[in-house]
């Protein structure tokens, strides 16, 4: 395998963190362009140095004039779009939070580049375009999120959807797994942080206790894996051994197992199609919990049943969606709202007319446009802290 080269966008947060880990054990084989931070440019500044990475950016442009520093730094979206498109890199790995990660993903797709993708938000909000677009400029899209990369393990020499009986996506159910509705109302934001088997950033920590990430992750493989809505189930798997599974017609289930540990889809998402030594620990199966498995009380997580909804709606709902969610977690985690406000600003923000195959331009204002309303009711202009 020859060197590849990676532009990686959010460098700073916890996926970001797991990659420079992957790099730094195989530093033969990958070596960072690019890395970008949004704030925490400290982090940057020493990644910089330890891996030698010659390119940096920090999105918030804001930081311009309060950094000092004498490296070359280009600052803001625009200066970074730019620089997705001018650079010499090999596959862009997209770990932005949020829906700020749609942009970076369309202009790595635009400048014929492959995409490791862990900014899930991409495809939730304009699946059908960037789907479109890796087939036309002939790019791979390798998911990052472990379910679908799972799912594409499974998939490897399998390929025919028509030999897909149905996916099954794992969740832990998160911190509330064992949680009465009735005492729901009594959520707190320390416990909602707490999750039971994967340490993550705040904002997909709070979507994985409201089940909203696997929500977004349900919208994520149908584009991903081009599937119905149908053959998309969501399974409660509390130990987060089994990342996801395969049922094909003929009654064979394929899983892909390991302890949980972002850096095994991560290292696969920039080896593939090949597979090197791990960079994570290997799994004693004999020393694992019980695995089990069980229904999704759709009472205690109504967001996963409202993603389905609105994933079948296609259009712009997913968007709104998406954005809702967003602008809710943001308030939550400034505690301006309680645990099962953030369901309830959702549904709300969803009662409006869909506007079908949405274009890009749309997709982004209407993004916008759903989470100002949202924090102006809570008196806040700016969305921060997801
Ligand atoms: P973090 O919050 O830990 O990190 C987010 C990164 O995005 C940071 O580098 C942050 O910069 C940067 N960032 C924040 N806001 C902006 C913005 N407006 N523009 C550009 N960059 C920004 O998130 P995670 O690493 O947990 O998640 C990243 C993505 O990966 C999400 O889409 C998530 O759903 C997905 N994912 C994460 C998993 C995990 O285990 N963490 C698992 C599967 C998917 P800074 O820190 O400098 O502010
Ligand atoms: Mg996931």
């Amino acid at each position: 395998m020859s060197k590849k080269k990676i532009a990686l966008l959010g460098a700073t947060g916890s996926i970001g963190k797991s990659t420079i880990e992957v790099v730094k054990k195989h530093y033969d084989k990958f070596e960072i362009a690019l890395a970008t931070a949004h704030k925490n440019h400290k982090i940057l500044f020493e990644y910089a140095e330890k891996l030698n990475i010659p390119y940096l950016a920090i999105t918030n442009e804001k930081l311009k004039s309060k950094i000092n520093t004498n490296k070359k730094i280009y600052f803001g979206e625009d200066k970074l779009l730019e620089l997705l498109n001018n650079l010499n890199y090999d596959i862009l790995l997209n770990a932005v939070v949020g829906s700020a990660g749609l942009r970076y993903t369309v202009a790595g797709l635009r400048s014929k580049h492959n995409i490791a993708l862990a900014n899930k938000e991409s495809l939730v909000m304009a699946g059908d375009i960037i789907i479109k677009m890796a087939k036309k400029n002939e790019c791979r899209l390798i998911p990052i999120d472990s379910e679908h990369s799972a799912i594409m393990q499974c998939l490897l020499g399998n390929s025919l959807s028509s030999q897909i009986r149905k996916i099954i996506l794992t969740a832990s159910g998160g911190p509330f797994n064992n949680w009465k509705l009735e005492d729901f109302d009594k959520i707190k934001l320390k416990d909602t942080l707490k999750h039971p088997t994967w340490k993550m950033g705040k904002k997909i920590t709070i979507d994985s206790a409201t089940m909203a990430n696997k929500g977004l992750e349900v919208i994520e493989a149908h584009h991903l894996f081009g599937l119905k809505y149908e053959q998309i189930e969501v399974v409660i798997h509390p130990q987060s051994i089994i990342h996801s599974m395969v049922e094909f017609i003929d009654g064979s289930i394929l899983s892909q197992m390991s302890y949980p540990d972002m850096k095994i889809p991560i290292q696969f998402a920039l080896s593939y199609p090949e597979r090197i030594p791990a960079s994570a620990q290997f799994t004693d199966i004999t020393s694992l919990p019980d695995l089990t498995f069980h229904k999704v009380d759709y009472d205690k997580f109504p967001i996963l049943k409202i993603a389905y909804q609105v994933g079948k709606a296609g259009g712009i709902m997913p968007t709104i969606f998406n954005a809702s969610n967003e602008a809710a977690v943001s308030l939550f985690l400034r505690e301006k709202i309680k645990f099962n406000d953030i369901y309830k600003i959702i549904e709300k923000s969803l009662n409006k007319s869909n506007i079908a195959n949405p274009d890009l331009e749309t997709i982004l204002s209407i993004d916008k446009k759903v989470k100002k309303e949202i924090l102006a009711t809570a008196n806040l202009r700016e969305l921060t802290r997801i």
